[in-house]
């Protein structure tokens, strides 16, 4: 069965002025899944990310939402989306107040069903002890975390994360990859995250976006990406050079059998690797 798409970036091309920022890309995420936006500073992501939602409006190409072609206008479709994009608080209010000021523009929730939401919100990002201290006195890590619970404010079946690591140690970076894969598995959300850090996407991205310069450089499994950049070096008896070959056991299997009918036995395989992050510069 075919899997089902959430979310299909058609041919976009975004730039500012005459600096084209995004050239031609294509890509889709399927329901369900965690997709990793990799590249380094300046690659394009944020626009990428900015574009989807709506908050640039004039591109090339198409975007599709659960089937839905989209546009800055899409308020409608836009609510079931939840984005770490250019967040921010009110320095002066508290953990609690902001995200009360966020809940209270739906004007379905009761006073109750507002203070119930908040508790979860904050106990699930792990903010519960600081409710009542005022985001002034939050460190980076904490801004983060508050960020995401307001991504979680409204149930939101994509989320899209702009760098969503930043200024968590190695210990709040863990959680935070626990806790967006658990919200996967749990509530079956989709993710989009962006980051220059292959190490970051690798474990967490269930598929890799990898953008250089505004172009796609790669799609699909960090896997597939580690296999494509791995090689075959054999060398044989009798000649000087090794063959290179691409990291595959047919491929391996012929060259050896090829070079055995016409009297050249292996002496030696190895398999070595490029740097992956010379993919994307
Ligand atoms: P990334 O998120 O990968 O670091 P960005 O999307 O922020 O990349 O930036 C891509 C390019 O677009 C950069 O060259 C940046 O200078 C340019 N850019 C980003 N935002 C603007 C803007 N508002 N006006 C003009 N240029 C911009």
């Amino acid at each position: 069965m075919k899997q089902q798409t959430v979310l299909e970036v058609r041919h976009l091309t975004k730039g500012y002025g005459q600096n084209i920022v995004l050239k031609d890309i294509s890509f889709s995420v399927p329901k369900g899944s965690i997709v990793g936006l990799l590249g380094k500073n300046g690659a394009g992501k944020t626009t990428l990310m900015k574009t989807i939602l709506g908050l640039l409006c004039q591109y090339d190409g198409e975007i599709y939402f659960d089937g839905n072609k989209m546009n800055c206008q899409s308020a409608a479709v836009m609510s079931r989306i939840g984005s770490l994009v250019d967040v921010r608080f009110y320095d002066d209010m508290t953990a609690y107040q902001n995200l009360n000021y966020l809940l209270l523009a739906d004007p379905r929730m009761t006073g109750t069903m507002r203070k119930q939401r908040i508790s979860e919100l904050l106990e699930m990002v792990g903010l519960e002890k600081n409710r009542n201290d005022k985001v002034r006195s939050f460190s980076l890590g904490m801004k983060q975390r508050l960020a995401l619970a307001q991504v979680f404010v409204h149930e939101a079946e994509l989320l899209i994360l702009d760098e969503p690591f930043i200024g968590l140690d190695p210990v709040g970076m863990e959680e935070m990859k626990s806790f967006l894969k658990e919200m996967q598995r749990q509530k079956n959300v989709s993710i989009i995250f962006s980051s220059h850090q292959l190490d970051e996407v690798g474990d967490l991205a269930d598929e890799i976006v990898a953008i250089s310069d505004g172009t796609v450089k790669y799609c699909g499994t960090l896997r597939e990406l580690q296999n494509r950049n791995k090689k075959y070096k054999i060398w044989f008896k009798g000649k000087e050079l090794p063959v290179v070959i691409p990291y595959d056991e047919e491929k391996l299997q012929d060259t050896i059998s090829e070079h055995s009918s016409k009297g050249f036995a292996v002496e030696k395989i190895e398999v070595f690797e490029n740097a992956l992050y010379q993919l994307f510069v």
